[in-house]
């Protein structure tokens, strides 16, 4: 079997190279003509030695996953959905606006997590995508949009906020970031590269000491006790621990503030009294705060607060000098807002655990 090459983040395909022989800058012009010009005919790498061209085929490939659709929402969102093998398929959205285009990408087919709001969390956990699948949404999504190495970039950000918990596949997907980042890849600056995450404190440590790039947790909950509940992993690393984190983290970032993402769920989690509790549990974070309006999926246990609610929410938020957003909700028409990438995730977690109690139920009887 050939290997994929773009698995590979710089070094790697460095150390590939030198494996069978070769230069570190040949290494450079192959990840240039990759990543930089999307090529993977390596009969089209030009300035490459025709030798080693041939040496590439035999040994290699360029195989990023494939597009199985492709939808346009109304307000100029597109979802792509990738085949990553086995029936599964995980899901990247476009977002365009005045002066930037954001790529939202997916690091697991399924999450493991099981936030209580989220379809992903809700499908199960199937596996953690490759380096390959990961940088491959970027890499087809560059081909699709008809990006031009010589012109303004169409995708001027790219956050993780796709399917899965970034941190929960953290080698992959610090190899991908790796390569967002090299400017002989894609070039994008540190400040515009997100990694979402609901809030895994030792990977948090990690990335800042491996690749800090801009950082967003989902909050979600003013206290322990609610966020126990919406987020599960909160009872591993519950808010003190998780601001304790952020402001480590914040001494390493690219930016010097934490964005906490809060999805805003009717009844749940979206009183004044929750406003103001959330400004004292984040009080010694330098932060934003980036409300999301629920997005309802088929069998979701909850209801979208009230615009009015998450107007007045936001004011308190602001009033305490805290710069407040409220996410547009954007390809919702085609499911492509936040917590609505479902994909296609064959549950392996809960398939074992079935088989378990299977095991268990014959053996009792
Ligand atoms: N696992 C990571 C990143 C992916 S989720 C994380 O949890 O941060 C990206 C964002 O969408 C998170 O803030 C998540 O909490 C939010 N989200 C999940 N389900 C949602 C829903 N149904 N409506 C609105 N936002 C949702
Ligand atoms: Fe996983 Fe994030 Fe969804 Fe929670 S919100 S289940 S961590 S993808």
């Amino acid at each position: 079997m050939t290997v994929n090459l773009l698995d590979f983040d710089a070094i790697g395909l460095a150390d590939f190279f030198a494996e069978h022989g070769e230069k570190p800058f040949r290494a450079r012009q192959v990840l240039r003509w990759m990543h930089r010009f999307g090529q993977s005919d390596f009969d089209a790498m030009t300035d490459i030695a025709k030798s080693l061209r041939e040496k590439l085929r035999s040994l290699a490939s360029v195989t990023p996953p494939s597009i199985v659709s492709d939808q346009f929402s109304d307000d100029g969102t597109r979802k792509f959905l990738f085949d990553v093998g086995d029936g599964n398929a995980v899901e990247t959205v476009f977002i365009p606006e005045d002066d930037r285009g954001t790529l939202c990408v997916s690091t697991q087919a399924g999450c493991a997590l099981d936030c209580s709001f989220c379809s992903t969390g809700k499908q199960g956990f199937n596996r953690n995508l490759t380096v390959a699948e990961i940088i491959g949404q970027l890499w087809q999504a560059n081909r699709v949009l008809g990006a031009d190495p010589a012109a303004e970039r169409i995708i001027s950000n790219v956050v993780l906020m796709g399917m899965g918990e970034p941190l929960a596949n953290f080698e992959s997907t610090v190899s991908a970031l790796r390569l967002m980042l090299d400017d002989n890849a894609y070039g994008l600056s540190r400040r515009r590269v997100t990694v979402s995450t609901s809030g895994l404190v030792p990977v948090m440590d990690r990335l800042a000491d491996e690749c800090p790039v801009a950082l967003a947790v989902s909050l979600h909950a003013p206290n322990d006790r609610l966020r126990d509940e919406l987020v599960p992993i909160n009872r591993k690393y519950p808010l003190p621990e998780l601001m304790a984190a952020c402001n480590r983290y914040l001494q390493k970032a690219p930016r010097d503030f934490v964005t906490f993402e809060y999805v805003m769920l009717d009844g749940v989690n979206d009183s004044d009294a929750q406003a103001r509790e959330l400004l004292a549990v984040t009080r010694k974070v330098s932060c934003k705060f980036n409300l999301i309006p629920f997005n309802p999926f088929p069998g979701s246990p909850y209801l979208r607060s009230p615009a009015h609610r998450i107007r007045r929410f936001a004011e308190i938020l602001m009033d305490a000098g805290v710069v407040t957003t409220t996410r547009k909700t954007r390809g919702d028409d085609i499911d492509a807002a936040c917590g609505q990438l479902a994909g296609q995730v064959l549950d392996k977690t809960r398939r074992t655990a079935r088989r378990i109690i299977d095991v268990h139920e014959v053996r009792t009887r």
